[in-house]
């Protein structure tokens, strides 16, 4: 898949269609996939933050979320064809996970959150098997209290749930880093960092 660099930064040449097509060959083929949608800021903040970049840059999947990217694209005379914003590729996810009766997991937002969103995304997604949900304001998530036994139970939790699909929420780019750290230790075929997506879904 051939990419487009803004600033150093990688950024796969997908439109939705292409983007949702990947995820879903990771998923079948039981390969795990780790997706980020990065916007401008995120692509400025890794300027300066070699773990972003180095996240960014090993990511299975980079979509351009935000117009901004697009717009650079254009300047570049290298245009993108579209958007793909974070809520709109986790609503394809949704989606295919409903058709396929995949098992999903939300980790991240306040607590009762993403129990909330996983409520109300079921009456619309009916056949989607949520495994689990979990709030993202646990003990390990800052500087110097890595793997703190909260963390370790959160990992746990979404292990022996065994998620398709693991949703993180924990906003960028904590979620980014997040998942850069425990991306290999996590039990789930596709990973990917939602940011706010889970409060709208939770209403
Ligand atoms: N959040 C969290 N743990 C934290 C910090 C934030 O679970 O330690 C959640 C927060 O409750 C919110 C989301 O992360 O649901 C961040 O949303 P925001 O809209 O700020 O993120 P963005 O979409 O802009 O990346």
């Amino acid at each position: 898949m051939s990419k487009l660099n803004i600033l150093g930064v990688p950024i796969d040449r997908v439109d939705m269609n292409s983007a949702l097509s990947k995820i879903v060959e990771h998923m079948e083929n039981g390969d795990k996939c780790v997706v980020c949608t990065p916007n401008s800021e995120i692509v400025m903040q890794a300027q300066d933050n070699k773990e972003l970049w180095d996240f960014i840059n090993g990511a299975d999947l980079v979509v351009p979320d935000g117009i901004g990217l697009v717009a650079a694209s254009r300047i570049i005379g290298k245009p993108l064809k579209e958007r793909v914003t974070g809520i709109d590729l986790m609503e394809r996810v949704l989606w295919y996970c409903d058709m396929n009766k995949k098992d999903v997991f939300i980790m991240g937002g306040k607590p009762g959150v993403a129990q909330m969103a996983a409520e109300n995304i079921s009456c619309k997604y009916p056949d989607i098997h949520f495994c689990g949900t979990n709030h993202g304001y646990f003990k390990g998530l800052h500087v110097g209290c890595e793997g703190h036994e909260e963390e370790m139970a959160v990992i746990d939790h979404i292990n022996s749930a065994r998620p398709d699909v693991l949703f993180v929420a924990l906003g960028a780019p904590k979620q980014e880093l997040w998942i850069k750290k425990y991306a290999n230790m996590l039990n789930a075929n596709v990973i990917m960092g939602v940011g706010g997506s889970t409060d709208v879904y939770a209403g």
